[in-house]
């Protein structure tokens, strides 16, 4: 029988997860959170009574560990439990429900939700350059999202609760974002550099965009591509975010959206296309949770 993934020590053992996440996180040997000390100024803390993973620093004489400085200081998870969620996660392409990792990780609800956001957090990418650039072509195209049909109810309920624009650059990442009180316009001129080719439909809003070239079909002639002059990369996307939003997340508050967003861009962005297994989306995943620790603000809940 073939061994489940989720059968390695660093899922199960403590010790082993530890190990785990200071080979990745410090691929050179631990690093000091406080004063930036390496090598031989940082000694390991041995004894029953240690914690697992403790180090002193004898440049500034302060203790550490992996955790610290970290997503993972947010909370008093064991690491093993940390990594099963972050696998489960990075190993669902259409995302994992609270509930579902409730029950897999047979932990609380609360502590699901925690771990749930932090690691779409953890994946939401740092600062990064315009998208594009000279010879490189950038589709951009929104999407609505209206509530499920099982959830709608009274009046108004067809109009949408959030629009989403997702800007993709064509071989290379995808960025979406919601669009509340900023425009497309700004965001083309923020997330697309100007030497791009941009590829659109032929929405007002995308007319005169601040880059060297821009082509759009006209979806309202039943236009849907000509040639390479088309939205499909981002259709294609587009399709897996909403089934994911209805058939797994069911209730996802547009304050949260932007962090469902990151994740499924994420996934995207890391997809078994481009040659990364599951094992190794979930390590990629792991370096998001180094120095975003003080950026996650929203919602202060502790587990
Ligand atoms: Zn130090």
């Amino acid at each position: 029988m073939a061994k489940s993934a989720l059968s390695d020590p660093r899922f199960h053992n403590e010790e082993a997860a530890f190990a785990y996440v200071e080979a990745q996180l410090w691929p050179d040997g631990p690093i000091c959170p406080h004063c930036g000390a390496t090598g031989d100024r940082i000694g390991r803390l041995t004894g029953k009574t240690t914690r697992i993973g403790l180090r002193k620093c004898y440049a500034c004489r302060k203790p550490f560990t992996v955790r610290m400085g970290t997503i993972f200081e947010d909370s008093h998870l064991p690491l093993r439990l940390w990594l099963q969620a972050i696998h489960l996660m990075c190993a669902s392409k259409k995302g994992i429900s609270t509930r579902q990792l409730q029950r897999m990780l047979g932990c609380g609800m609360k502590t699901a939700w925690f771990l749930g956001h932090r690691i779409r957090h953890a994946m939401a990418p740092g600062a990064s350059g315009p998208l594009g650039g000279g010879g490189k072509t950038v589709e951009a195209d929104e999407t609505a999202l209206t509530n499920s049909p099982k959830t709608k109810r009274g009046p108004g309920r067809k109009r949408p609760y959030a629009n989403v624009l997702s800007l993709v650059e064509r071989g290379g990442p995808i960025r979406s974002m919601t669009l509340d009180h900023r425009s497309v316009r700004s965001f083309l001129y923020s997330q697309v550099d100007e030497e791009s080719r941009l590829v659109t439909d032929s929405a007002r809003h995308y007319r005169f965009p601040p880059v060297a070239k821009h082509e759009s079909v006209d979806h309202s002639k039943f236009e849907w591509a000509r040639g390479d002059v088309h939205t499909n990369t981002l259709e294609g996307f587009f399709s897996i975010f909403k089934r994911g939003l209805i058939g797994i997340y069911q209730h996802v508050d547009s304050r949260h959206l932007d962090r469902y967003l990151a994740e499924f861009d994420f996934r995207q962005n890391t997809r078994v296309k481009l040659g990364i297994n599951d094992l190794q989306r979930a390590d990629i995943a792991l370096q998001g949770f180094k120095g975003k620790r003080l950026t996650y603000q929203t919602t202060g809940q502790q587990a």
